[in-house]
């Protein structure tokens, strides 16, 4: 198992706080991980800009050439990669094997294609004797913070259009979840010049925090937590860096009287509770039409009842656990919490599991109301809500009644109500009769306290480069 973080083309230890790296099926220590100390950090941000000045040279078609054998490499290591994201983040095996390594590797691929293929507006004449043209050139070292629900992917999203753009990186896992990124750290320093990419391991508060505001640091691209997204933004600010967040979700899904209702409960057992709901775009708090909603509540929750998630033959696990006991705990809460008020009924789980390692029951809360916090707030738990509603326009209004403005899905028979619906969701991303697809070809990213900024498609590559417009007087 890789343990060495990757500083310019040394493979070195952090000397500072041991972080315990834990394995959340048993709760048991996997290692200790010490923290990369500041010198560590200033080499780290040295390397990124030192491998910039011939980086941002190449053609499109070398970075392309290189992001393709990256994506070859994480196939030819994909067991390997698979076996370390499920022992860090407790995820069955079988979903990291079919679901995810293959999305990394897409996601490389995608950005190799996409780069050489970018376009903009034409050059020309726009003041008598002047030629105008626009460019897009690379931004500089972009700081990359990663959060612990999907390590990898996460990594993916944010190094392939940052390389593909030209850019330098310094990516810094979550410090609960950094076995994936040392791993594939190993696997670029054979591929990509010196520098170009850069693993620092450590806690947010002291390595994420130094690196946000360091001066050689260009650019932050963090996915986290809305109160870590604004203290990137105070960091940003001393320095005017370019920022680019993904922050929480809690997705809304309305379900009208006519929506094919086997079709929402298979779909809401899936997209509500994939990764045990730690996913900023989970279907978690659904919206039933009156006259649906008690078949819904009772079919959903006898689907719910039957998700397998502790078996000790992990190939038959559908959720893993939570990623830590403090997770886990403050899932409990939020359950708690609405248990406590008459109107809401546990309509299944609702209690801790049983045994060891972070689990807790897939639940379903029935009866929530607009102003409930379980309706407000984001749990990133196995924990989806219902709440009734009787008109169409109440519903997209509590809908929009959020901070997030992530993901929405509506699920309907009707086309003409399901376009009129997306047209008024106020999210980066509305899905009819379906949730939670994602594709390298098209945006994913927030509004509102969501934050901005997208991952995936050539919106991606355009954030990670900067618009320039050379003219020439004749
Ligand atoms: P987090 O904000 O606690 O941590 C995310 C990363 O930021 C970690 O690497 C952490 O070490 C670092 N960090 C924390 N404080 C920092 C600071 N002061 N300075 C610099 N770095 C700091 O979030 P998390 O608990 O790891 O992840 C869960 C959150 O991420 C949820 O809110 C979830 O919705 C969100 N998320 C959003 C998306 C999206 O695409 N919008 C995707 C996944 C997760």
């Amino acid at each position: 198992m890789e343990t060495n973080m990757l500083i310019g083309s040394s493979f070195e230890a952090g000397t500072e706080i041991e972080e315990l790296v834990l394995n959340p099926r048993t709760g048991e220590t996997i290692l200790r991980m010490p923290e990369a100390n500041g010198n560590q950090i200033d080499r780290a941000v040295a390397a990124a800009r030192a491998g910039f000045a011939t980086w941002s040279r190449t053609t499109p078609a070398e970075r392309s050439e290189k992001l393709l054998a990256i994506a070859d490499a994480v196939d030819a290591n994909s067991e390997e990669l698979a076996q370390l994201e499920a022992l860090n983040c407790g995820k069955p095996i079988n979903e990291v094997r079919n679901e995810e390594v293959g999305a990394v590797a897409d996601c490389f691929r995608y950005f190799a294609g996409a780069v050489r293929n970018m376009h903009g507006p034409l050059a020309g004449e726009y003041m008598e004797g002047h030629t105008s043209m626009i460019r897009r050139d690379p931004i500089g070292v972009v700081a990359s913070i990663a959060p612990w629900n999907y390590p990898m992917m996460m990594m993916a999203w944010k190094l392939a259009p940052a390389l593909a753009g030209g850019n330098t990186v310094v990516l810094k896992p979550s410090e609960q979840t950094p076995l994936t990124a040392l791993k594939l750290a190993q696997i670029l320093s054979g591929i990509l010049p010196e520098g170009v990419v850069n693993v620092i391991v450590g806690q947010g508060a002291s390595v994420g925090n130094t690196l946000i505001n360091h001066p050689g640091v260009d650019m932050i691209s963090i996915t986290g937590d809305i109160a870590t997204g604004k203290k990137v933004l105070v960091a940003a600010a001393n320095t005017v860096k370019r920022t680019h967040l993904e922050l929480g979700g809690k997705a809304p899904v309305i379900v009208y009287d006519d929506a094919d209702l086997d079709r929402v409960v298979e779909g809401l057992k899936a997209f509500g509770y994939y990764n045990a709901g730690q996913d900023c775009t989970a279907a978690c708090r659904i919206y039933a039409g009156r006259k649906i909603y008690d078949k819904l509540v009772g079919d959903l929750s006898g689907a719910v009842s039957s998700i397998v998630y502790d078996n000790a033959d992990d190939t038959l696990n559908e959720i893993p656990p939570l990623i830590s006991q403090r997770q886990r705990d403050r899932v409990a809460s939020f359950v708690q919490r609405a248990a406590d008020q008459s109107h809401m009924e546990i309509a299944t789980g609702g209690a801790l599991h049983d045994g060891p390692g972070f689990y807790y029951q897939p639940t379903v809360i029935a009866g929530a109301q607009q102003t409930d916090e379980i309706v407000q707030r984001e749990v990133f738990g196995p924990v989806v809500s219902v709440t009734p509603f009787g008109d169409d326009d109440d519903v997209i209004g509590w809908a929009n009644d959020s901070q997030y403005g992530l993901a929405s899905s509506v699920w309907t028979t009707d086309i003409g109500k399901a376009m009129d619906a997306s047209s008024r969701l106020n999210y980066g991303c509305t899905w009819v009769n379906t949730h939670f697809m994602l594709v390298n070809e098209m945006p994913h990213g927030g509004l509102k306290q969501s934050g901005y900024g997208k991952d995936m498609s050539m919106f991606a590559l355009e954030d990670y480069t900067a618009v320039r417009h050379v003219m020439i007087a004749h």
